[in-house]
């Protein structure tokens, strides 16, 4: 199994289309970091979870994350957004963003619907701090890559 998988890279602007409006606000991750975890996981586009911490600050978080296509380069750039699974009071733009990556929950769909899309992130986020909670992946919070810089 590829698990854990570490990244790290500062923080991009996306679209913007309106994730953080729907209450969920997700992190681009640069493109090597994106590359890099696409190539980690193995199973590539998908939906994933495990932990994030960001900045100065040493705090880790649970978080979920998409891994797919970016259409604005017609689908031929990866991409790797994290919603971290905490409310933030602002933005991190530039910011780095450390995470690692402990399992696949489920594939990517396309969506008819914004109400179902939002459920199942709902549900994603559920399975991840359910999840999370085992010995195993409990101690990776505690790794020294999602420590910030000295
Ligand atoms: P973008 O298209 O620029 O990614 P989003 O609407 O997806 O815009 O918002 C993402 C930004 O929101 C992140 O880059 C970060 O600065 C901020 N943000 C605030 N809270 C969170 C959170 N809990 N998880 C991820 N990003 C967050
Ligand atoms: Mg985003």
């Amino acid at each position: 199994a590829p698990y854990p998988v570490f990244a790290n890279g500062l923080v991009m602007t996306g679209f913007q289309r309106g994730s953080k409006q729907l209450g969920i606000p997700t992190a681009n991750m640069p493109q090597e970091a994106a590359d890099h975890i696409a190539h980690a996981v193995q199973s590539g586009s998908g939906i994933y979870y495990g932990w994030a911490s960001v900045g100065n600050d040493a705090t880790v978080y649970p978080m979920v994350m998409s891994v797919g296509w970016n259409p604005f380069f017609k689908n031929e750039k990866r991409t790797a957004e994290v919603h971290i699974i905490h409310q933030f009071d602002e933005d991190f733009y530039d910011h780095e963003l450390r995470i690692v990556v402990v399992g696949y929950i489920r594939d990517e769909k396309n969506y008819t619907s914004l109400d179902a899309l939002i459920d199942d992130i709902k549900t994603d986020i559920q399975v991840a701090e359910h999840s999370l909670k085992r010995p195993a992946y409990l101690a990776l919070k505690s790794d020294a890559f999602l420590a910030p810089p000295p």
